[in-house]
């Protein structure tokens, strides 16, 4: 027996979920997309967040759904927009990488009020995305921790 508290066991069992292990798979277009493109590839890939990457596959913006909306109001050719345009870019994209702690993952998507962050890699040919972390991500570690008895 350690002595340890409740909250002291919590903390600790919290403090091993790290991003790689729970991270899921990008979803990403190129820059020179179009609006019209991203919206359907948002719907097809079910998800609510897009990375965009440069011709060398590198992270240099991120979309949200609305970030999408707002280009589509009262604009009738989305074809003609291409996504660099709207979305928001590096260097104010919020990152994370894959050893990071999933809490601190959490915090900064409470702090920054956003849905999702890319897990990146700096490689020497510029940004990697390897994964993605999103608040449904959050939801699965939160419910995985009392379904599997971690404590
Ligand atoms: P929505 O805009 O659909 O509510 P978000 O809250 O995720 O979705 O996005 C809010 C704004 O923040 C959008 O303009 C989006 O481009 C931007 N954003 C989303 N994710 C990130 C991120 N990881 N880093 C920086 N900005 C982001």
């Amino acid at each position: 027996y350690t002595g340890k508290t409740g909250t002291e066991l919590l903390t600790e069992t919290i403090k091993k979920f790290k991003v790689y292990e729970y991270q899921s798979v990008p979803v990403v277009v190129k820059e020179d997309s179009s609006v019209y493109d991203a919206i359907s590839t948002m719907f097809l890939e079910d998800v609510g967040t897009l990375f965009v990457i440069n011709d060398h596959s590198c992270l240099t913006g991120v979309l949200s759904r609305k970030d999408l909306l707002r280009a589509s109001i009262g604009n009738q050719d989305l074809d003609a927009i291409p996504v660099h345009i709207i979305m928001t870019r590096m260097p104010n994209i919020t990152v994370c990488y894959r050893d990071d702690l999933m809490i601190d993952a959490a915090k900064k998507l409470i702090d920054k009020q956003i849905d999702g962050l890319p897990v990146i890699k700096e490689t020497e040919k510029g940004t990697e995305i390897i994964g993605r972390i999103t608040k449904t991500t959050i939801t699965k570690a939160f419910v995985e921790l009392i379904m599997d008895e971690h404590l």
